[in-house]
Protein backbone atom coordinates (compact mmCIF):
# COMPACT_ATOMS: atom_id res chain seq x y z
CA UNK A 1 0.00 0.00 0.00
CA UNK A 2 1.55 3.39 -0.54
CA UNK A 3 1.65 5.84 1.90
CA UNK A 4 -0.70 8.05 0.15
CA UNK A 5 -3.20 5.93 0.47
CA UNK A 6 -2.45 4.71 3.76
CA UNK A 7 -2.84 7.94 4.92
CA UNK A 8 -6.63 8.22 3.54
CA UNK A 9 -7.16 5.35 4.90
CA UNK A 10 -6.42 6.36 8.27
CA UNK A 11 -7.87 9.47 8.04
CA UNK A 12 -11.70 7.69 7.31
CA UNK A 13 -10.96 5.76 10.13
CA UNK A 14 -10.43 8.67 12.13
CA UNK A 15 -13.19 10.37 10.80
CA UNK A 16 -15.17 7.57 11.53
CA UNK A 17 -14.25 7.23 15.50
CA UNK A 18 -15.65 10.98 15.69
CA UNK A 19 -18.61 10.42 14.25
CA UNK A 20 -19.42 7.50 16.54
CA UNK A 21 -17.85 8.99 19.42
CA UNK A 22 -20.37 11.94 18.51
CA UNK A 23 -23.31 9.81 18.34
CA UNK A 24 -22.43 8.20 21.20
CA UNK A 25 -22.44 11.68 23.10
CA UNK A 26 -25.87 13.06 21.68
CA UNK A 27 -27.52 9.83 22.97
CA UNK A 28 -25.80 10.33 26.63
CA UNK A 29 -27.08 14.16 26.27
CA UNK A 30 -30.54 12.86 24.98
CA UNK A 31 -30.56 10.39 27.54
CA UNK A 32 -30.10 12.17 30.49
CA UNK A 33 -32.55 14.86 28.81
CA UNK A 34 -35.56 12.74 28.64
CA UNK A 35 -35.24 10.12 31.19
CA UNK A 36 -37.46 10.98 34.25
CA UNK A 37 -36.70 10.47 37.67
CA UNK A 38 -38.35 8.23 39.64
CA UNK A 39 -39.99 9.36 42.50
CA UNK A 40 -41.86 9.27 46.32
CA UNK A 41 -43.77 12.13 48.22
CA UNK A 42 -44.68 11.75 51.18
CA UNK A 43 -48.14 13.65 51.36
CA UNK A 44 -48.89 13.73 55.13
CA UNK A 45 -52.23 15.82 56.09
CA UNK A 46 -54.56 16.79 53.30
CA UNK A 47 -54.05 20.26 54.89
CA UNK A 48 -50.34 20.00 53.68
CA UNK A 49 -52.24 21.19 49.69
CA UNK A 50 -53.13 24.29 51.34
CA UNK A 51 -50.05 25.37 53.11
CA UNK A 52 -46.58 26.93 52.57
CA UNK A 53 -44.35 25.45 54.20
CA UNK A 54 -40.59 24.08 54.30
CA UNK A 55 -42.07 20.77 52.74
CA UNK A 56 -44.72 22.97 49.97
CA UNK A 57 -41.56 25.13 48.48
CA UNK A 58 -38.98 21.83 48.44
CA UNK A 59 -41.74 19.96 45.75
CA UNK A 60 -41.88 23.29 44.14
CA UNK A 61 -38.48 23.32 43.75
CA UNK A 62 -38.10 19.77 42.78
CA UNK A 63 -40.95 20.34 39.79
CA UNK A 64 -38.80 23.29 39.00
CA UNK A 65 -35.20 21.14 38.73
CA UNK A 66 -36.50 18.70 36.81
CA UNK A 67 -37.72 18.82 33.06
CA UNK A 68 -41.31 18.96 32.28
CA UNK A 69 -42.71 15.49 31.53
CA UNK A 70 -44.98 14.22 29.42
CA UNK A 71 -47.36 13.04 31.64
CA UNK A 72 -47.19 11.70 35.62
CA UNK A 73 -48.16 8.15 36.31
CA UNK A 74 -49.31 8.28 40.91
CA UNK A 75 -49.38 5.38 42.64
CA UNK A 76 -51.80 7.12 45.75
CA UNK A 77 -52.46 5.39 48.76
CA UNK A 78 -55.73 6.23 48.99
CA UNK A 79 -56.51 4.14 45.53
CA UNK A 80 -57.04 0.53 47.21
CA UNK A 81 -58.64 -1.92 44.94
CA UNK A 82 -58.64 -5.77 44.32
CA UNK A 83 -57.11 -6.23 41.46
CA UNK A 84 -55.10 -2.84 39.65
CA UNK A 85 -57.20 -0.23 38.05
CA UNK A 86 -56.23 2.53 36.26
CA UNK A 87 -57.94 6.38 35.45
CA UNK A 88 -58.52 6.03 31.95
CA UNK A 89 -60.83 8.65 31.57
CA UNK A 90 -59.81 12.03 29.63
CA UNK A 91 -60.79 14.36 32.07
CA UNK A 92 -60.51 12.47 35.85
CA UNK A 93 -62.41 14.31 38.74
CA UNK A 94 -60.97 15.70 41.72
CA UNK A 95 -61.76 13.50 44.47
CA UNK A 96 -62.15 14.92 48.33
CA UNK A 97 -61.45 11.89 50.17
CA UNK A 98 -61.49 13.49 53.58
CA UNK A 99 -64.01 14.52 56.24
CA UNK A 100 -63.83 17.24 58.99
CA UNK A 101 -61.75 19.75 57.42
CA UNK A 102 -61.95 23.03 56.35
CA UNK A 103 -63.81 24.08 52.99
CA UNK A 104 -61.56 25.51 51.37
CA UNK A 105 -59.86 21.99 50.86
CA UNK A 106 -62.72 20.83 49.36
CA UNK A 107 -63.10 23.82 46.90
CA UNK A 108 -59.78 22.44 45.82
CA UNK A 109 -59.96 21.62 41.90
CA UNK A 110 -57.39 20.43 40.12
CA UNK A 111 -58.09 19.62 36.50
CA UNK A 112 -55.11 18.08 34.66
CA UNK A 113 -56.16 16.25 32.08
CA UNK A 114 -55.67 11.91 31.49
CA UNK A 115 -53.85 10.40 28.95
CA UNK A 116 -54.89 8.06 26.65
CA UNK A 117 -51.15 7.25 25.83
CA UNK A 118 -50.04 6.91 28.92
CA UNK A 119 -52.54 4.45 29.85
CA UNK A 120 -52.08 2.00 26.44
CA UNK A 121 -47.91 2.40 27.36
CA UNK A 122 -48.72 1.40 30.90
CA UNK A 123 -51.50 -1.25 29.75
CA UNK A 124 -48.59 -3.08 27.05
CA UNK A 125 -46.00 -3.09 30.25
CA UNK A 126 -48.27 -4.71 32.01
CA UNK A 127 -50.28 -6.81 30.36
CA UNK A 128 -52.76 -9.07 31.57
CA UNK A 129 -52.41 -7.64 35.38
CA UNK A 130 -54.43 -3.84 34.63
CA UNK A 131 -58.06 -4.15 34.52
CA UNK A 132 -58.64 -0.51 32.50
CA UNK A 133 -62.41 0.27 32.77
CA UNK A 134 -62.56 1.73 36.45
CA UNK A 135 -65.00 4.93 35.09
CA UNK A 136 -65.98 6.28 38.84
CA UNK A 137 -62.06 7.17 40.57
CA UNK A 138 -60.21 10.21 39.29
CA UNK A 139 -57.68 11.97 41.38
CA UNK A 140 -58.06 11.81 44.90
CA UNK A 141 -55.65 13.74 47.55
CA UNK A 142 -52.64 12.00 47.85
CA UNK A 143 -52.41 13.07 43.91
CA UNK A 144 -53.54 16.39 44.22
CA UNK A 145 -52.31 17.81 47.14
CA UNK A 146 -48.63 16.57 46.10
CA UNK A 147 -48.65 18.29 42.29
CA UNK A 148 -50.91 20.98 43.39
CA UNK A 149 -47.11 21.99 44.65
CA UNK A 150 -45.61 20.71 41.99
CA UNK A 151 -47.77 21.95 38.86
CA UNK A 152 -49.56 24.49 40.12
CA UNK A 153 -51.43 24.83 36.49
CA UNK A 154 -52.48 21.49 36.05
CA UNK A 155 -50.81 21.40 32.80
CA UNK A 156 -49.31 18.19 33.21
CA UNK A 157 -51.52 14.92 31.82
CA UNK A 158 -51.70 12.47 35.12
CA UNK A 159 -52.85 8.85 35.57
CA UNK A 160 -53.74 7.20 38.84
CA UNK A 161 -52.98 3.66 39.00
CA UNK A 162 -54.80 1.74 42.02
CA UNK A 163 -53.17 -0.37 44.89
CA UNK A 164 -54.17 -3.80 44.16
CA UNK A 165 -54.56 -4.48 48.58
CA UNK A 166 -54.21 -8.59 48.21
CA UNK A 167 -50.83 -8.12 46.93
CA UNK A 168 -46.96 -8.46 49.14
CA UNK A 169 -44.49 -6.16 49.06
CA UNK A 170 -42.76 -7.73 47.07
CA UNK A 171 -45.40 -7.67 44.16
CA UNK A 172 -45.56 -3.78 44.65
CA UNK A 173 -41.82 -3.78 43.97
CA UNK A 174 -41.63 -5.66 40.81
CA UNK A 175 -44.90 -3.95 39.49
CA UNK A 176 -42.59 -1.13 39.74
CA UNK A 177 -39.88 -2.77 37.70
CA UNK A 178 -42.03 -3.28 34.83
CA UNK A 179 -43.12 0.51 34.74
CA UNK A 180 -39.85 1.69 35.01
CA UNK A 181 -39.63 1.81 31.11
CA UNK A 182 -41.71 4.82 31.01
CA UNK A 183 -39.11 7.08 32.91
CA UNK A 184 -37.36 6.55 29.38
CA UNK A 185 -40.45 7.97 27.54
CA UNK A 186 -40.53 11.08 29.53
CA UNK A 187 -43.13 10.08 32.06
CA UNK A 188 -42.75 10.67 35.67
CA UNK A 189 -43.57 7.51 37.48
CA UNK A 190 -44.37 9.14 41.75
CA UNK A 191 -45.60 6.97 44.59
CA UNK A 192 -47.69 9.01 47.45
CA UNK A 193 -47.49 7.83 50.54
CA UNK A 194 -45.76 8.06 53.97
CA UNK A 195 -42.83 5.97 55.15
CA UNK A 196 -44.37 6.25 58.68
CA UNK A 197 -47.76 6.54 58.65
CA UNK A 198 -49.94 5.84 62.41
CA UNK A 199 -52.81 7.86 62.28
CA UNK A 200 -53.87 6.54 65.60
CA UNK A 201 -50.69 7.75 67.68
CA UNK A 202 -50.92 11.20 65.73
CA UNK A 203 -51.00 14.40 67.20
CA UNK A 204 -52.73 16.97 66.31
CA UNK A 205 -50.06 19.47 66.40
CA UNK A 206 -48.02 19.67 63.29
CA UNK A 207 -44.60 20.28 64.81
CA UNK A 208 -45.07 17.54 67.86
CA UNK A 209 -41.55 15.51 69.05
CA UNK A 210 -41.70 12.66 66.82
CA UNK A 211 -42.18 9.04 68.73
CA UNK A 212 -38.55 7.33 68.90
CA UNK A 213 -39.70 4.15 67.06
CA UNK A 214 -41.02 6.54 64.20
CA UNK A 215 -37.39 8.26 63.93
CA UNK A 216 -35.75 4.94 64.67
CA UNK A 217 -37.57 3.37 61.27
CA UNK A 218 -37.34 6.52 59.48
CA UNK A 219 -33.70 6.03 59.80
CA UNK A 220 -33.79 2.77 59.15
CA UNK A 221 -35.29 2.99 55.82
CA UNK A 222 -33.50 5.82 54.87
CA UNK A 223 -30.38 4.15 55.55
CA UNK A 224 -31.68 0.97 53.29
CA UNK A 225 -32.55 3.62 50.94
CA UNK A 226 -29.21 4.74 50.91
CA UNK A 227 -27.56 1.35 50.46
CA UNK A 228 -29.73 0.02 48.18
CA UNK A 229 -30.93 -3.10 49.96
CA UNK A 230 -34.26 -3.13 48.54
CA UNK A 231 -34.73 -6.82 49.60
CA UNK A 232 -34.92 -5.63 53.42
CA UNK A 233 -37.43 -2.76 52.36
CA UNK A 234 -39.93 -4.74 51.07
CA UNK A 235 -38.90 -8.06 53.55
CA UNK A 236 -37.79 -7.17 56.75
CA UNK A 237 -40.17 -4.01 57.52
CA UNK A 238 -42.56 -5.75 59.68
CA UNK A 239 -39.70 -7.97 61.73
CA UNK A 240 -39.12 -5.07 63.60
CA UNK A 241 -40.95 -3.12 66.29
CA UNK A 242 -40.73 0.16 64.87
CA UNK A 243 -41.77 -1.39 61.78
CA UNK A 244 -45.16 -2.53 63.17
CA UNK A 245 -46.01 0.82 64.66
CA UNK A 246 -45.05 2.88 61.65
CA UNK A 247 -46.27 0.96 59.12
CA UNK A 248 -49.85 -0.38 60.76
CA UNK A 249 -51.24 -0.61 57.56
CA UNK A 250 -49.81 -1.32 54.07
CA UNK A 251 -51.09 1.60 52.12
CA UNK A 252 -49.30 4.41 52.93
CA UNK A 253 -45.99 2.07 52.39
CA UNK A 254 -46.32 0.91 49.42
CA UNK A 255 -46.43 3.68 47.07
CA UNK A 256 -42.54 3.85 48.27
CA UNK A 257 -41.92 0.52 46.52
CA UNK A 258 -43.08 1.26 43.26
CA UNK A 259 -41.17 4.32 43.50
CA UNK A 260 -37.92 2.13 44.68
CA UNK A 261 -39.01 -1.21 42.03
CA UNK A 262 -39.16 1.65 39.41
CA UNK A 263 -34.98 2.36 39.35
CA UNK A 264 -31.86 1.21 38.75
CA UNK A 265 -29.61 0.59 41.93
CA UNK A 266 -26.90 2.38 40.42
CA UNK A 267 -28.69 5.59 40.16
CA UNK A 268 -28.48 8.57 42.85
CA UNK A 269 -30.76 8.49 45.03
CA UNK A 270 -31.52 12.38 46.73
CA UNK A 271 -33.97 13.11 49.49
CA UNK A 272 -36.40 16.04 48.40
CA UNK A 273 -37.70 16.13 51.89
CA UNK A 274 -36.94 14.68 55.40
CA UNK A 275 -38.71 15.76 57.98
CA UNK A 276 -42.01 14.20 60.20
CA UNK A 277 -44.87 15.86 60.88
CA UNK A 278 -47.57 14.86 63.66
CA UNK A 279 -45.35 13.37 65.55
CA UNK A 280 -46.18 10.15 63.79
CA UNK A 281 -45.90 10.82 60.47
CA UNK A 282 -42.54 10.98 58.45
CA UNK A 283 -42.47 13.50 55.39
CA UNK A 284 -39.26 11.88 54.00
CA UNK A 285 -39.49 12.09 49.94
CA UNK A 286 -37.03 11.26 47.59
CA UNK A 287 -36.01 11.15 43.75
CA UNK A 288 -33.87 7.91 42.02
CA UNK A 289 -32.12 9.46 38.91
ZN1 LIG B 1 -52.63 9.71 53.00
Amino acid sequence: MNHRRYAILKLITFLGSIALAGRFLMNKINDRKTKMPSVFIGHGSPMNALANNSYTRSLSQFAKEIDKPKGILVVSAHWLTDGTYITAMDKPKTIHDFYGFPKALFDIEYPALGSKELVNRVSGLLGGVLKKDFGDWGLDHGTWAVLKHMYPNADVPVVQLSIDRNESFQFHYEMGKKLSALREDGYLILGSGNIVHNLREMSRNEDAQSYDWAIEFDEWVKENLLQRNDRSLFSDVLDRKSGQLSVPTAEHYIPMLYALGASENTEKLDFIFEEMQNASVSMRSFRIG
